[in-house]
C-alpha cells in the first residue's frame, strides 16, 4: 500500500467492481424485507450541482447501510425531462445563436431539445457514478420514456372517466414571455408600489391599478352592506373613454375598504372578478392576448404591449379629466417564478384536475401516519397546501413534454380522450377527423406519478414488492410541487401512498451561510471537488454538522479536512497489514476494552441511521476510528504486536463496515487489499456489524 491514499488511482475501478458484482441490482426476495428509495430524478438539462451531491450522499448512505443489513435494497435512478425548465434553458441557448423557438416547427424543436437532453443526461449519469451512487442502473428510467408516458396517459384517462378532469375556461396565470400558463404554485407573490387611479365611471368612481383593462369591464360591483351605494345598485355606470354602459351590481366579495368601495368587474383579467362574473351571468372579455398585446379595444391601443397601453390610456383619461385622483399603493402582484416578470391573469381554456377529491385522501393518509414526515415543520406545510390548493391547471403551451392525449372533433367540437393510439373517430358523433390538443402536460403531472410509474414498468413483480417505497428524499423547496402531488396521485391510482416516510433535505450554503448560486459567484463544483479530494471526502463534508432536514454550510476547507480522515483510516490499515494474518487471538484488557467500545459504537450508529441522523452517525465512527482505535488502542498494541493482531484485524474489519456507507471508496480499496483477513469477498455486500 502507498504511503498516502491517492483516490484518483482507485475510484473508477472500484465503482466498476461494485457494478460487476451485481450488488446494485435489487432482487425481489419474499424472504427479505425490501428497502426502496426512488431517486428524485435530476433535471436532464444541466450537470449536477452541489445540492444534488448532498442528496446523492444521503441516499447512498441509506442504501448502502440497508444493503449491508441484508435487506433487498433498491435505489432506482432516473432523469427528469423537466418540461418548462428545460425548454427555458434551451431557448436561452437558441437566443445566443440568434434564433428563437418560433424558427422551428414542433417536431424539429422537440427533436433538438431531445438530443440536447440526451447528451446532458449521460453526463449527469456519469456524475452520479463519480459520486459513488450505488443505484440500480438496470432499472434506470427517464420521465419521457415511452413506458412512462403510457402510465401517465392511463392515469389521465382514468381521472377523466372519473370526472376529475375537466376542460374549463378559467383565469389562468399566464406568462407572456414564457408563452404558457402556470399553476398557482409557479407564481411568486411580490409586493410592489403602483399608482392607484380613481376614475370617473359616470356618477360613481372606482379605483384601479390597471386602467388598460377598463375596456374589458362588464360591470361595477359594490358590497351589499355598503350603505352609500345602496341606491345605485340596479342602475348603470359608464365606462370612461368609450362610454359603454354597464350594470351596477352588488356582491359580498367586494371589499368595502378598498379604493371607493366600488369595484370594476373585469372577468377576463382577474380571478375574483371571474368568480363574481360567473355568479351574475356576466360575459368575459379579453383585451390582452397571449403575447401580452392589446386586442378588442379602440383602434389606437390595439397591438400595444400592456404597459405601453397603460401609459396611453392614462394620458387619454387625463386629457378627458376622467382621473379624479392618483394615490400610490403597496400591493401584492404575481410574477413568473422563472423570469420574475408580471403574470397576466388571462382567460383561457385549459385542462384542470379537481383537487379536493384527491387532497382529502392525502390528508387522511398523513393524519393516519401512513405517510410520515421526519420533520414536523414540513408536515405542516404539506397539510397547509393540501387544504389550500385550487384546481390544478395541467396544460402547458410548450412542446417539451408529454403531449396531452385529447383529440377534438372537427365537426361537433367534443373531446375524445385516449390512453392508447389516437382514436379513429369521435366518441360523440363518430366523425373521423380529429385534431390533437397541441398542449403538453405540466411536468409535475407526470412526475407526480413517478414512484408507481417507475416500479410498474421495471421488472415483473417490482411494483408488488417494492411499493410503497421506504423513504422519499427531495429538497424541501419542491414539497408543494412534487411531494404532495405524489401522495395524491399515488393514493388515487394505487390506493396506497407512494412512500412511508418523507425526509426532506435542506440546501447547501457557502461558509458564510449564503445560498449557493451562479448569480452569487459562490459555486462549488462537486465534480471538481471529487477530482481534488476524492468522492469520500466530499460526501462526508456534505452531510457533516447538520441534520438532513436543515441547510448546511460547506467550504472547500471542510472537504479537504475530510480527506485527512480518509488518510487516517488508510494509515490504520497499513499498520494492521504490516503483520501477516493472525491465526488466533490472545486477548488482554486493552483488547476487551476496544471490542466493548466497538460494540457501543456500532449500536449507536445503527440507531442513528435508523433515524436518518447521518451527521451524528458519521461523527461516531470518526471519533471511534481516530481517537479510540488509532490514538489509544493501536499505540498500546505496539509492545505486543503479534498477540494483538487478531483483534486489530477484527476492529479494522468492523470499522471499515461502519464507515463504508459514508466513505465507500477508500474503505473498499482497503478491504480489497486485505480481503483474506475479512469475512466477505467484497465490502459493499458484507454484513453490517451486530
Ligand atoms: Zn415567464
Ligand atoms: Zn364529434
Amino acid at each position: 500500500m502507498d504511503k498516502v491514499y491517492d483516490h484518483t488511482k482507485f475510484e473508477a475501478d472500484i465503482y466498476r467492481q461494485w457494478e460487476n458484482s451485481g450488488a446494485f441490482t435489487a432482487k425481489v426476495d419474499k424472504k427479505k424485507k425490501p428497502f426502496t428509495i426512488i431517486m428524485p430524478p435530476p433535471n436532464a438539462n444541466d450537470p449536477l450541482h452541489i445540492g444534488h451531491a448532498r442528496e446523492v450522499a444521503t441516499q447512498d448512505i441509506l442504501t448502502r447501510y440497508h444493503r449491508m443489513r441484508g435487506e433487498s435494497t433498491l435505489w432506482l435512478p432516473g432523469a427528469d425531462h423537466a418540461g418548462i425548465e428545460t425548454q427555458f434553458v434551451f431557448e436561452k441557448k437558441l437566443q445566443k445563436e440568434g434564433k428563437s423557438r418560433f424558427d422551428f416547427d414542433r417536431e424539429t424543436l422537440f427533436k433538438m431539445i431531445w438530443d440536447y437532453v440526451q447528451e446532458n443526461k449521460s453526463t449527469m449519469e456519469n456524475q452520479l457514478r463519480t459520486l459513488g451512487a450505488s443505484c440500480d442502473w438496470s432499472r434506470n428510467r427517464f420521465t419521457l420514456g415511452p413506458e412512462i408516458i403510457k402510465v401517465v396517459y392511463k392515469t389521465f384517462k382514468r381521472l377523466y372517466d372519473d370526472g376529475l378532469i375537466y376542460r374549463g375556461e378559467r383565469i389562468v396565470n399566464y406568462c407572456p414571455r414564457c408563452g404558457t400558463a402556470f399553476s398557482q404554485l409557479e407564481v411568486d407573490s411580490v409586493e410592489r408600489e403602483d399608482p392607484l387611479y380613481y376614475l370617473d365611471y359616470g356618477g360613481i368612481s372606482i379605483a384601479t391599478t390597471r386602467p388598460e383593462t377598463i375596456f374589458a369591464d362588464v360591470a361595477v360591483a359594490v358590497n351589499p352592506e355598503d350603505k352609500k351605494y345602496k341606491n345605485l345598485v340596479g342602475k348603470t355606470a359608464t365606462l370612461p373613454l368609450i362610454g359603454r354602459k354597464v350594470p351596477i351590481i352588488s356582491d359580498s366579495l367586494v371589499d368595502k375598504s378598498f379604493g371607493t368601495g366600488a369595484l370594476k368587474i373585469t372577468p377576463g383579467h382577474d380571478a375574483v372578478d371571474f368568480e363574481i362574473g360567473q355568479k351574475h351571468n356576466l360575459s368575459a372579455v379579453s383585451v390582452i392576448d397571449s403575447s401580452g398585446r392589446i386586442v378588442n379595444t379602440p383602434e389606437k391601443y390595439i397591438g400595444l404591449k400592456a404597459p405601453e397601453a397603460r401609459a396611453a390610456v392614462v394620458e387619454d383619461l387625463n386629457a378627458n379629466h376622467l382621473i379624479k385622483k392618483v394615490e400610490t399603493i403597496k400591493h401584492v402582484v404575481g410574477v413568473c417564478y422563472r423570469d420574475k416578470g408580471l403574470i397576466e391573469p388571462m382567460l383561457s381554456k385549459q385542462w384542470f384536475v379537481k383537487i379536493s377529491p384527491l387532497a382529502k385522501p392525502a390528508l387522511k393518509a398523513i393524519h393516519a401516519g401512513q405517510v410520515k414526515f421526519t420533520a414536523e415543520k414540513y408536515e405542516k406545510i404539506a397539510v397547509y397546501w393540501l387544504k389550500n390548493l385550487r384546481d390544478w391547471n395541467i396544460s402547458r403551451q410548450i412542446v417539451w413534454g408529454i403531449r396531452i392525449p385529447a383529440f377534438r372533433c372537427d365537426k361537433c367540437l367534443e373531446w375524445t380522450i385516449t390512453e392508447g393510439p389516437p382514436p379513429e373517430k369521435c366518441e360523440s358523433c363518430s366523425h373521423t377527423k380529429l385534431t390533437q390538443d397541441p398542449d403538453t402536460f405540466d411536468t409535475w403531472f407526470s412526475s407526480g406519478q413517478w414512484p408507481f410509474a417507475t416500479l410498474q414498468t421495471t421488472k415483473r413483480g417490482d411494483f408488488e414488492y417494492f411499493y410503497p417505497t421506504s423513504v422519499m428524499n427531495p429538497a424541501y423547496d419542491i414539497l408543494p410541487f412534487w411531494v404532495i402531488r405524489m401522495i395524491m396521485l399515488g393514493l388515487y391510482v394505487t390506493g396506497k401512498p407512494p412512500f412511508k416516510e418523507v425526509l426532506l433535505h435542506g440546501l447547501v450554503r457557502d461558509k458564510y451561510g449564503v445560498k449557493i448560486s451562479k448569480s452569487k459567484g459562490n459555486i462549488i463544483n462537486p465534480i471538481e471537488m471529487v477530482q481534488k479530494y476524492g468522492a469520500d471526502a466530499l460526501r462526508v463534508a456534505l452531510i457533516w454538522g447538520s441534520l438532513v432536514e436543515n441547510d448546511n454550510s460547506v467550504s472547500e476547507d471542510n472537504i479537504k479536512g475530510q480527506r485527512n480522515f480518509a488518510n487516517k483510516i488508510w494509515n490504520v490499515a497499513r499498520f494492521v497489514f504490516m503483520q501477516s494474518p493472525a491465526k488466533k487471538a490472545k486477548k488482554n484488557t486493552d483488547d476487551l476494552e476496544i471490542i466493548k467500545h466497538l460494540k457501543v459504537t456500532s449500536r449507536n450508529i445503527t440507531r442513528l441511521l435508523e433515524k436518518y441522523r447521518l451527521s451524528e452517525a458519521a461523527e461516531e465512527i470518526y471519533d471511534f476510528i481516530w481517537h479510540k482505535f488509532a490514538d489509544v488502542y493501536i499505540e498500546k498494541t505496539k509492545e505486543r504486536r503479534e498477540e494483538a493482531q487478531k483483534t486489530l484485524e477484527l476492529v479494522l474489519q468492523e470499522s471499515l463496515k461502519l464507515l463504508h456507507p459514508f466513505m465507500p471508496f477508500v474503505t473498499e480499496v482497503i478491504w480489497q487489499e486485505g480481503k483474506e483477513r475479512f469475512d466477505s469477498p467484497i465490502l459493499i455486500s458484507a454484513p453490517w456489524p451486530k
